[in-house]
């Protein structure tokens, strides 16, 4: 409010391109975070919305049900990892990150085992902006100090080092199971981004530390809580980024691309053991429901948008943009400012070794025609997975010429 950065007004999109209010187009990078995957505008989608929006845009979730939200529970049942077979349906990600931790400690409490009532999560974690989601953020970049009297303490595991091309190391998950050996008696639940931890510093991790993770949740009769709501459906070049280390949460959050960046939803799903023994305690049922809980707009947006995704070659055209950017990213390589190239799925990463100036980053990068949004040291983009050849290469070339 102070010290206001500049802000581009948004006539309209389409594809993978914005036309700001001045009539330039820019290509989209970001695919505002991480969302519109069929690019925008997609005509499926806008009919289906309309469809919908004719018959039932609302109605409550309680006591009532509809076909489009029984569709997409029934399609993400089976689109997800085995035994996630009961879904929750929230209305933002960090919902469905608060929901997850409900579960866990409401599982625990339903065993009789109310002392098990800490989360564990890694540094450079990032699980949402509510109270719940802030408190398993990592305590650095997520500031916990602002809120210190007001955050629940959990435990911190240091972050992964290994990333996924280099040999696995057992010592690297040394920290997460010294804090599991020292208080399991008091931990419910783990929960990771899988693979790509996001907005926390988008750092890559092999997928051994996932399975050794599994391992260790199990061990210690810890619940596995799977943040997939930024690696959901596809953007790491698998459809869930857990199926790397070929493993199963006991529960899942999804969220971003669910509905092809249409409307706001997300879901969390959890294995029939979370499910029944949560209904089996105190409460008979998981305590938690939103008012716009199965929104059916943004159900049969998500619906359609998972028919798209499916029916797509969405494997090929994620390699593509990954090959893609691996070559055309290569020049911030030699840019003795850069401190490393990363890509992997669709999510490609150029880190500087200072923060970027945003006064001046952002306006050259519309003066030049694309869109991305650097927090810190990153500069990264998650283009549509519909993006052309020559859009994905005019999107990195430009970014390289911008950070020279
Ligand atoms: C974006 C994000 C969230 C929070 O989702 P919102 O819809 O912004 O509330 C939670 N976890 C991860 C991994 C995310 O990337």
């Amino acid at each position: 409010m102070t010290q206001p950065a500049d802000v581009w007004p948004v006539e309209s999109a389409k594809g993978v391109r914005l036309t700001l209010a001045d009539g330039r187009q820019l290509i989209d990078g970001m695919s505002s975070w991480w969302s519109t995957i069929h690019g925008y505008g997609h005509p499926e989608l806008i009919k289906t919305i309309q469809q919908q929006a004719e018959k039932m845009a609302h109605v409550m979730f309680g006591g009532l049900t509809h076909e489009p939200a029984i569709q997409l529970a029934q399609k993400l049942v089976d689109l997800t990892p085995e035994g996630l077979n009961h879904v929750f349906l929230a209305d933002s990600g960090s919902v469905a990150v608060e929901v997850s931790i409900k579960m866990a400690l409401q599982y625990q409490q339903a065993k009789g085992k109310a002392e098990k009532h800490k989360l564990v999560s890694l540094r450079h974690g990032y699980h949402g902006d509510t109270s719940g989601c802030m408190s398993v953020c990592d305590p650095v970049t997520g500031m916990h100090h602002i809120f210190a009297n007001n955050l629940q303490q959990h435990f911190f595991a240091d972050a992964p080092q290994i990333t996924p091309e280099q040999p696995w190391d057992e010592s690297d998950i040394d920290s997460l199971k010294q804090i599991l050996l020292q208080h399991h008696q008091h931990i419910a639940a783990l929960i990771v981004e899988p693979i790509v931890q996001g907005a926390g510093g988008m750092r890559f991790y092999h997928p051994q530390y996932l399975k050794r993770a599994r391992d260790l949740c199990n061990e210690f009769d810890v619940l596995l809580i799977a943040d997939e709501i930024a690696t959901g459906f596809g953007r790491s070049g698998k459809m869930f980024a857990c199926e790397h280390a070929n493993i199963s949460p006991d529960i899942l959050c999804l969220g971003k691309a669910l509905t092809g960046g249409t409307m706001t939803l997300a879901a969390t799903l959890a294995t029939t053991d979370v499910a029944n023994t949560i209904s089996n305690g105190e409460a008979g049922c998981f305590m938690h429901g939103p008012t716009f809980m199965g929104n059916p707009l943004a159900c049969a947006a998500a619906n359609t948008s998972l028919q798209l995704l499916i029916e797509s070659d969405w494997q090929a055209n994620i390699l593509r943009l990954e090959s893609a950017m691996l070559k055309h990213f290569a020049p911030a390589r030699e840019n003795p400012s850069v401190a490393d190239v990363r890509v992997i799925g669709a999510i490609g990463v150029i880190e500087m070794k200072q923060p970027v100036d945003m006064k001046t980053i952002q306006p050259a990068c519309i003066e030049k025609g694309i869109w991305v949004r650097p927090f810190g040291k990153l500069v990264y983009i998650m283009p549509a997975y519909i993006m052309s050849d020559q859009d994905i290469k005019t999107l990195c070339q430009t970014i390289c010429e911008v950070l020279k």
